[in-house]
């Protein structure tokens, strides 16, 4: 029995499209599908892989336009990261598409024979998005999958189908063969599951909330199906007093604001010196009242709505908390849409849930510190470990602080969090392996030894 569901644009509350969600036998016939295409696609010459790769990039940047405008209509993405989305899908391929060519192995010396290994493909591997950034997760995963030698089966989340479903054609478009790149809609309890239950799938990807990637975790160890998990944060922006004070207030806002603090790496924990929190505190208030949130089509728009009507509920069951108090907030349109304020709230002490718990919504808590040893200690009394950011002018403490925050993707002076060609990834519980970057393609691939005598 075909089940169907609305996409529901949060901007405006209006229904998108109607689609169809597959079903367990549905989701096992396009593994099977993409289990018959690895047999052809593993032999594919590392030219031709690479070549086919490129023209997937230039068919996406030539879409980049009508990719960006399912974004912004499913998601209520700005439109300012729509383009920038399209955009890495295409940088993300292209940079894959270099590495068929360069699949390297090692040869070992060794006594009476040649020892040599090989990066073999690990044959269908299944990849679970968030709703969150849809575009740029589903490709960190199916570009390097695919380059390996890997076919794909990707489930989108629910509430964001429209640009997996359209890059799958563009796939299709630019010459990858049927049954290479697959994309299955339905829901994570049914498709999701079935690809960590499938025996025929080899090992998932899967980019989402801690609680659903321990499940996939430990439905994995019954098969030992290789997983890589990309989970959730809540990452320390720490603004030493010795920093530019009036930079880091001012690249404070866009830093948890970004996609309505829908972001993994949101930093969501502020930690100021106390000698400057009073003057950070109030660079940072006219930011906040600065962010434009709006339409997200306008060009000016920094923010849109939250992605659905019950994440806008949870976030606001986050709010009036008697441990914070609400320091200030920014403005947010009224009417239709998803729509709520930048927030900004003093927690009473580090036990706040709002300190705690990661909130993925425009909400972030400031605490002081004393001193370099405290402002270590608090950034790293979480269970998370995914980004984060220093300001300081001096070297050598900039030095030690990223090497002491147990932290993926750490950024000095600045807030960035992701370039394709370096690691991204989680310590503690916001994940497990590592997606991008040179290495990316070891979690893609099993490592063959082979001995041979000539003796
Ligand atoms: P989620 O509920 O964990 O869902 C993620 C994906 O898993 C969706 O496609 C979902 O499908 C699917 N899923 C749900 N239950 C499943 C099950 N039992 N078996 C298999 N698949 C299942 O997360 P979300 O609410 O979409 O996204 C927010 C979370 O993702 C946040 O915690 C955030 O930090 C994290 N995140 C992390 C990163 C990173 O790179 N570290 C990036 C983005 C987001 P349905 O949509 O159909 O439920
Ligand atoms: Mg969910």
């Amino acid at each position: 029995m075909s089940t169907t569901f609305d996409v529901i644009n949060p901007a405006t509350e209006k229904l998108v499209t109607t689609l169809q969600e597959a079903d367990s036998a549905q989701t096992d016939e396009i593994i099977a599908k993409a289990a018959k295409a690895f047999l052809t696609w593993k032999k594919v010459s590392p030219g031709d892989r690479a070549n086919l790769l490129r023209r997937f990039s230039a068919v996406v940047t030539a879409h980049r336009e009508e990719l960006a405008q399912l974004e912004i209509t499913n998601s209520g993405h700005t439109r300012g990261n729509a383009l920038w989305e399209a955009d890495n899908v295409a940088n993300v391929l292209n940079y894959y598409a270099g590495a068929p060519e360069r699949l390297f192995g090692k040869q070992i010396p060794v006594a009476g024979g040649v020892d040599i290994t090989f990066k073999e493909p690990i044959g269908v591997v299944g990849i679970i998005v968030p709703w969150n950034f849809p575009m740029p997760i589903a490709s960190w995963g199916f570009a390097a999958a695919l380059a390996a030698g890997n076919t794909v089966v990707l489930k989108p989340a629910e509430l964001t189908p429209m640009t997996a479903v359209r890059l799958a054609e563009l796939a299709l478009l630019a010459g990858i063969p049927e049954g290479v790149l697959n994309v299955i809609v339905g829901k994570g309890s049914v498709v999701g599951a079935r690809f960590v239950s499938n025996p025929t799938v080899r090992k998932i990807s899967f980019t989402g909330s801690t609680s659903v990637g321990k499940s996939i975790m430990a439905g994995c160890a019954d098969q030992v199906k290789r997983v890589t998990l990309e989970l959730g944060g809540k990452s320390a922006n720490v603004i030493f007093a010795d920093s530019d004070i009036d930079r880091a207030a001012a690249a404070a806002p866009g830093a948890v604001f970004d996609n309505s603090g829908q972001d993994c790496c949101a930093r969501s924990r502020i930690l100021v010196q106390k000698s400057v929190f009073d003057r950070f505190m109030a660079g940072f208030e006219k930011g906040v009242k600065e962010y434009r949130v709006e339409d997200p089509n306008l060009d000016s728009s920094q923010m849109g709505p939250l992605v659905s009507k019950k994440q806008l509920e949870t976030v606001q069951s986050f709010l009036n908390d008697k441990d914070d108090t609400v320091a200030f907030t920014g403005s947010a349109p009224t009417g239709a849409g998803y729509w709520m304020p930048p927030t900004v709230l003093l927690p009473k002490s580090v036990n706040a849930r709002t300190w705690q718990e990661e909130i993925f919504g425009p909400v972030v808590s400031v605490l002081p510190f004393e001193d370099e040893a405290e402002a270590i200690a608090l950034a790293n009394a979480s269970d998370y470990g995914l980004s984060g950011s220093i300001w300081t002018n001096d070297l050598g403490r900039a030095m030690r602080v990223s090497r002491a925050i147990e932290s993926g993707n750490l950024s000095v002076n600045s807030h960035s969090s992701v370039r394709f060609w370096t690691p991204f990834g989680g310590f503690k519980q916001s994940g497990l392996g590592r997606a991008l970057g040179p290495d990316a393609l070891d979690a893609y691939t099993e490592t063959k030894n082979v001995f041979f005598a000539t003796e």
